[in-house]
């Protein structure tokens, strides 16, 4: 939990789930503040606790049920929110003294939950939040939410049950957001959504008046105006339909991050399709292809599933096969779940658990392999590095333009004392092991 100081009602919050839904908390927590709320550090001093959940997985659910039963058991009064609030009947039949369930995005409702638990009486008016919002982020790094929900319909998925089809926001609000963050310190802008690359279908891209001029909702706009800002601008959960081929420029331009967050989920044509997915791997592999000629050291992240219903051995050599080709510099895999709800629960020839845990070690030995070839190029090379964690006294860790924070590698620093959170700095690399860097700064 975070602390804010004024005077006011306190309010706890405890969230779950992915960088989409700390936006959400972050949201909920800047418009508490404007009502006059503080946030407290700990169940004991907070008088309401709200619990954002996930619902993706069953495992994510489970974790769920457990933080909200902590929450109860150490304050009581507990408000539930997130992907998983659609569960209602679930949660209060696990928690019958839960004071609320609503369910992801519905900020006035938690808000107004919150009020009947906590009245408040502080002016918003004298307790004035920051320009750039609430954050759960270090202030150096924050996270761009530009839409909500999603239109495609993976088997294995209920995002879209959960949060609906993709709503884009208007491009001058995430400009507007994004100046201010900017302005606030933050140096990193993390573009996050369901669907990055579809950025602004839904509102055929319409324009809207930023500093004077008109700017499109669409994705390649929208990144080359954040570009102007002089914060890293990093791409995630970026489909790759072939207008990403226009990013590439930008990256070239030094305007955005060489950095593509892409989830495959697979690459077998077979898979693809159950899944519901595009199955265009080898035209993808040409596209790296491309993309690596335009700026050598992209940086090129996925996620992938194993042990999707049907997946063959051969379908799961071919996925081996198809990476190696793709030499892709960070990968995440999850054996595969069923996800309550999911088109995928009722498909045919499910994969026993031992064999999906087997191939989940097999893909990762790969994806490990390959990573930690990668990382031992950059031994002896100068790389920039923004610090994330700073101990004051002699180390520090960081991460190049290479890493996304929480989910890619670090670079751990020694003699680093003087550096702090927050820093920018250029490093040489003395070192590498299967996922991370080791190396000292430049005085
Ligand atoms: S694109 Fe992502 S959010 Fe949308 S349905 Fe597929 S997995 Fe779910």
């Amino acid at each position: 939990m975070a602390t804010i100081l004024s005077p006011g009602p306190k309010v706890g919050m405890v969230s779950l789930g992915c960088p989409k839904a700390l936006v959400d908390s972050e949201r909920i927590l800047t418009a508490l503040r404007a009502d006059g709320y503080r946030l407290s550090p700990d169940y004991a001093g907070a008088d309401v606790v709200i619990v954002n959940t996930c619902g993706f997985l069953d495992s994510a659910k489970a974790e769920s049920l457990e933080a909200i039963g902590e929450a109860v058991a150490e304050n009581g009064r507990v408000i539930v929110t997130g992907c998983m609030g659609h569960e209602a009947e679930a949660i209060r039949a696990a928690h019958p003294r839960v004071l609320a369930v609503t369910g992801a995005q519905q900020y006035e409702q938690v808000v107004g939950a919150v009020r009947l638990a906590a009245p408040t009486t502080a002016s918003p008016y004298t307790d004035l939040i920051p320009e750039a919002g609430l954050k759960l982020t270090p202030r150096h790094y924050s996270y761009l939410k530009i839409s909500e929900g999603c239109d495609h319909r993976c088997s294995f998925c209920i995002i879209p049950s959960l949060r609906g089809n993709l709503a884009s926001r208007p491009a001058n609000a995430v400009l507007r957001e994004a100046e201010k963050l900017v302005a606030a310190g933050t140096k990193e802008l993390l573009v996050i959504a369901q669907d990055t690359s579809a950025y602004g279908v839904d509102i055929r891209y319409a324009e809207s008046p930023f500093q004077g001029r008109p700017v499109r909702a669409h994705i390649v706009d929208l990144a080359r105006e954040l570009g102007s800002f002089g914060a890293w601008v990093r791409l995630h959960y970026i489909y790759p339909y072939p207008h990403v081929d226009h990013l590439i420029p930008l990256m070239a331009d030094g305007l955005i991050l060489p950095y593509l967050d892409i989830p495959f989920q697979h690459a077998s044509p077979a898979v693809l399709h159950a899944m519901r997915r595009p199955a265009n791997d080898t035209k993808v592999l040409d596209r790296i292809r491309g993309w690596r000629a335009a700026v050598p050291d992209i940086a090129l992240r996925s996620t992938f599933v194993v042990g999707f219903p049907g997946e063959t051995e051969a379908d799961f050599t071919y996925l081996l096969d198809w990476l190696q080709e793709a030499q892709l510099d960070r990968v995440g895999a999850f054996a595969y779940e069923p996800v309550a709800g999911a088109a995928a629960n009722a498909m045919p020839d499910q994969v026993p658990d031992s064999l999906k845990q087997e191939r989940l070690a097999r893909f990762m030995e790969a994806a490990q392999a390959i990573s930690a070839a990668k990382l031992a190029r950059r031994i002896g090379t100068w790389l920039e590095v923004v610090i994330d964690d700073a101990d004051g006294e002699r180390g520090a860790s960081g991460r190049t333009k290479y890493d996304a924070p929480e989910i890619d590698g670090q670079i751990h620093l020694r003699d680093a004392g003087f550096l702090k959170v927050g820093d920018r700095t250029i490093v040489r690399v003395e070192d590498s092991d299967s996922y991370d860097l080791f190396g000292v700064a430049a005085d």
